[in-house]
């Protein structure tokens, strides 16, 4: 990982706000000792020892002026660490959120989202930290330089002996201490993200829980995992601590050392009182900014983990996401208006002629199942229903087909035309696609329907018509504004699959795909969907997993899949009389369907 190049990166975005927090840093810093030096002066004057020809009130007058220039550095600088902060986390967060979404749909992130949530969180505040840290010492440099100046020039021994021992300790012991630095902020932020995963499935599955009265026992599991993090991240930052002290204790013991020294010089005058207050106003100003650098190497190696642990949720085999995309310069939209979201035009070129798979493999790495050899050709206007026992491959021939996995061997091919990237191909205003278990949000209907698009009441409720869904929305109090809830937890399972449709019929897709959208409703239900999609004029194509027999007895296409394969593929009549694990299957849907 390239802390250092990802870093500078992120330096560059926006850049005017981490050179305006530089710029006032350098005025703070070339102010400081100014200010410490007119006060050394006014100590002198008062000596009668002073080495400045300005009388003592105007040294006195200069003082307040310096104090006010110095104060508005420092609110200035205060700003623009907002502002650098909020650009560089939002960009970050932007682009590990496109990171992931440039994955194939069910690949999308290495752990659960819980976990997931914890690296937009934790590790994207440990990169922006470590690149201002690391910015920063630009005028500490300046500082050194400046102080070091004006110390020499008063005393180059004694600045020499105090100076020269406590940078070299400080150095070295930064650099011996890097490695555990590192594997102690490893352990402390996967433990947060175990935590925050765990938080994350409780909410998730309260009812789970309920039923399994397994309460207890997700709340002590919950307990352990707390405790561990606890010791991590106590370990981590008692361990950062534990350095902090020792840098602490060596510029202290600096200062002892100074005063040692400077109680003979003073006594055989080649000290004054102003030269000691300005070595010992520098001194614990130093202090600060040694112990400050010395935290570089801490914040190295946290950063390093955290580019590593924000990578690893963009990382993927087969798309090109790179380090360098999590810095990637982005539009970002602080206080400018968000885009419009333009609405899906369908252009002559995304009409659907006939759709051909050819050849389609996929093996899932973990067990060797997956899909082998799929040919099918599918025409416009055509229903064709995959069907087969559980296992058989269904689902993952539809993922593969729209790219949410991807495709080993084999080619897609739309009207003749080879589709080299099927996951961006295969959205609308092509084809809509509803999974099993609908993706529903905690919003209301209008909006998981329409999703951002900027859509009618009247095309809503049309389209809302078509998954049969229409009149009971009416009943609804609050209508199209009913708000239904995380994961859609107030509808049923048949209304959220239908509620799922309606949000595909409304992007009016030349194809459809459902993966199993009727299980969940009831026979007069099911058969009116159907009915009101074929009643359209212009038919819309569809593909659909189904084990139905009201499907299975309209498709115009059945291709039955067993261990992954398509055993046979033709019409339901045909079928049952040449396909043994058509008939086996076809008495088992029928047997379950008068149970009905
Ligand atoms: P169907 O939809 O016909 O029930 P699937 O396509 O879901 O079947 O699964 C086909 C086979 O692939 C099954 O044997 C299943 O165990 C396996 N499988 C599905 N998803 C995964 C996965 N994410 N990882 C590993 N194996 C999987």
């Amino acid at each position: 990982m390239r802390v250092w190049k990802l870093t500078w990166g992120l330096l560059r975005h926006r850049s005017w706000s981490i050179i305006g927090q530089l710029i006032c840093l350098i005025g703070l810093v070339t102010l400081k000792p100014t200010t410490d030096f007119i006060v050394s002066q006014i100590f002198d004057k008062l000596a009668g020892v002073a080495q400045l020809e300005l009388g003592l009130w105007t040294l006195v007058i200069i003082l307040p002026v310096l104090f006010f220039v110095r104060f508005l550095c420092n609110i200035f600088e205060l700003l623009f660490w907002e502002i650098y902060w909020q650009s560089q986390t939002i960009l970050l967060r932007k682009n590990m959120m496109k990171g992931i979404l440039k994955k194939p749909g069910a690949k999308a992130i290495p752990k659960s989202p819980g976990e997931s949530i914890s690296r937009f969180r934790g590790d994207v505040f440990e990169t922006v930290l470590f690149s201002k840290v690391l910015a920063y010492r630009i005028p500490f440099l300046i500082y050194l330089v400046i102080s070091l100046a004006y110390m020499s020039l008063i005393s180059w021994k004694l600045t020499l002996i105090v100076f020269l021992p406590i940078s070299a300790l400080i150095m070295t012991a930064g650099l011996l201490f890097r490695r555990r630095y590192k594997k102690y902020h490893k352990v402390s932020r996967d433990a947060t993200g175990k935590v925050t995963d765990v938080i994350g499935k409780i909410f998730g599955s309260i009812q789970t829980f309920k039923v399994a009265t397994a309460e207890e026992d997700i709340l002590t599991y919950f307990d352990e995992l707390n405790e561990e993090r606890g010791t991590a991240v106590m370990k981590d930052e008692i361990f950062r601590a534990l350095v902090m002290i020792i840098f602490f204790l060596v510029t202290s013991f600096g200062t002892g050392f100074l005063l040692l020294w400077a109680g003979s010089w003073l006594h055989a005058g080649a000290l004054t009182i102003g030269n000691l207050y300005f070595f010992m106003a520098q001194l614990s100003q130093l202090r600060e900014i040694l112990w400050e650098t010395g935290e570089l190497f801490p914040l190295h190696s946290r950063a390093k983990v955290s580019y590593e642990r924000m990578f690893e949720l963009i990382k993927s085999g087969d798309v090109s996401n790179s380090e360098e995309d999590l810095v990637k310069h982005e539009p970002i939209y602080i206080r400018e208006p968000f885009p419009a979201i333009s609405n899906l035009t369908k252009t002559q070129q995304d009409r659907l002629y006939k759709l051909e798979l050819k050849n389609l493999s996929y093996e899932y790495a973990a067990n060797g199942n997956g899909i082998e050899n799929i040919n099918l050709t599918i025409e416009r206007g055509s229903f064709t229903v995959i069907t087969g026992k559980i296992g058989s491959g269904k689902t993952t021939l539809l993922r593969i087909l729209l790219g949410l996995l991807p495709k080993e061997t084999g080619e897609v091919y739309w009207n003749e035309e080879l589709i080299e990237d099927p996951k961006t191909f295969f959205t609308p205003p092509r084809t809509a696609y509803t999974p099993q278990v609908p993706n529903l949000f905690s919003e209301t209907i209008r909006e998981n329907i329409t999703m951002g698009m900027l859509e009618t009441d009247k095309k809503i409720s049309e389209s809302l018509r078509l998954a049969v869904f229409a009149e009971e929305v009416t009943k609804f109090r609050d209508g199209l504004n009913t708000v239904i809830g995380p994961k859609g937890v107030k509808l049923s399972g048949g209304q959220r699959q239908r509620l799922a449709a309606a949000r595909m019929f409304i992007r009016e897709p030349e194809l459809l795909v459902f993966d199993d959208l009727s299980s969940a409703l009831d026979i007069e239900t099911e058969q009116q969907l159907w009915n009101q999609l074929f009643d359209k004029s212009n038919r819309t194509t569809c593909l659909v997993v189904s084990h139905r027999p009201i499907a299975l007895q309209r498709a115009d296409n059945i291709i039955v899949l067993k261990d992954g394969r398509i055993d046979a593929q033709g019409k339901l009549a045909d079928l049952l009389e040449t396909c043994n694990e058509m008939k086996l299957l076809w008495e088992v849907y029928s047997e379950k369907n008068t149970k009905k």
